[in-house]
């Protein structure tokens, strides 16, 4: 499928050295190639190609510099135990990256291509994919408007590219639980705004409160809704979830929130395995309301990068609220596991979510 394609290949001719397998990190190392391709008005897209991985010649008033047009993807290919190689839900992926492009008024893309391109460079730079549990290689589609002009308008020109990162599992310590920020001074996101989108300023803004957090000693914060910072929007980059007594809860996609694909098969599996799953607003009095009263069974975030992380504590207005005792909960547990299983393609994928490359 990835062979015999019009996407122009130029291979490098000097591999890189790969860093050893347990020293990957995060976003840290680049492989061999990148896909690459231009769009203008005249000609829409054009010359999609695979090329040595390289730096960008770039106009210093090129607009997704000084106006911030820029959205971008992050998703996993994983080595299989005997060599083969996955997607996980890949067309979910770009479909979102083209309702991002709609709303930061960029131009759209075909999936079907794009998919081909970036099959084609896994495959290619296939190498780079660790083989070890947990590991996996970061792909991170990305699109920026490159006009050189500084008045506020939507670009004339852009690029679209795929570069690809190894990164070492996320639990090499183990299946640990994070300590949560709640943050009331400042919020990441309003209905009508792009929170929705992965567009690169919402990341920006986040940071300060992030800094915030990390020097009381928590790794993640949890956002409020930006109009009565009352309920729960999301952690970090990933989606949230509580278990409240039996049953499942998240908030809902409102605008405000990123759909996330590991949100939306964590919601499916636990359906699946006969849970109740409400998708419904909830306040951060209800949730810690429900840790004084015992109800609050577990807590944990969802997202391509850990998959699951369990939350451990939730830090909110100077009191500590400990969630199971500290220790991952059993849904967590479950859902990573699963999920890990039909990622690597150790078990059934009754949803079709795996798209096997190689
Ligand atoms: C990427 C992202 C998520 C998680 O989305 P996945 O598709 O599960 O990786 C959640 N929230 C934000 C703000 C994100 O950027």
């Amino acid at each position: 499928m990835w062979k015999n394609i019009d996407i122009a290949v130029e291979k490098t001719t000097k591999l890189k050295d790969k860093p050893e397998a347990d020293k990957l990190g995060f976003g840290r190392h680049f492989t061999d190639h990148m896909f690459l391709m231009d769009w203008n008005r005249e000609l829409g897209w054009h010359q999609a190609r695979i090329c040595p991985y390289q730096p960008f010649h770039m106009d210093p008033a090129a607009t997704v510099l000084h106006y911030g047009q820029a959205i971008f993807e992050g998703l996993k290919a994983y080595r299989g135990d005997n060599g083969q190689i996955y997607l996980f839900r890949p067309e979910d992926n770009l479909e979102r990256m083209n309702r991002g492009a709609v709303r930061m008024s960029m131009p759209r893309f075909s999936v079907d291509l794009v998919l081909k391109g970036l099959k084609a460079l896994v495959y290619l730079d296939r190498d780079w994919i660790p083989a070890v549990n947990g590991a996996s290689l970061y792909l991170r589609p990305t699109m920026i408007g490159v006009d050189p002009y500084l008045g506020l308008k939507p670009a004339d020109t852009y690029t679209f590219y795929i570069i690809m990162s190894p990164v070492g599992s996320y639990y090499s310590g183990g299946f640990s639980p994070t300590k949560i920020y709640v943050c009331r001074d400042y919020v990441r996101a309003v209905k009508g705004g792009v929170g929705e989108v992965k567009t690169a300023g919402n990341y920006a803004a986040s940071l300060l409160a992030y800094d915030m957090a990390n020097k009381a000693g928590y790794t993640q914060v949890l956002w409020l809704d930006a109009c009565e910072r009352k309920y729960v929007e999301e952690v970090g980059t990933s989606n949230i979830f509580f278990v409240l007594d039996d049953t499942v809860v998240t908030p809902p996609l409102g605008g405000s929130i990123l759909g996330g694909i590991t949100r939306d098969s964590v919601i499916n599996l636990a359906q699946n395995w006969g849970m109740t799953v409400q998708e419904r607003p909830i306040t951060i009095d209800e949730v810690l309301a429900a840790s004084r009263d015992g109800r609050l069974k577990e807590a944990f975030a969802t997202g391509t990068a850990a998959v699951i992380s369990p939350v451990g504590e939730l830090f909110c207005d100077e009191t500590s609220y400990p969630i199971n005792g500290g220790a991952a909960g059993p849904l967590a547990e479950r859902l990573f596991a699963e999920l890990q299983a039909i990622q690597y393609g150790r078990g059934e994928d009754p949803f079709n979510w795996r798209m096997r490359v190689g």
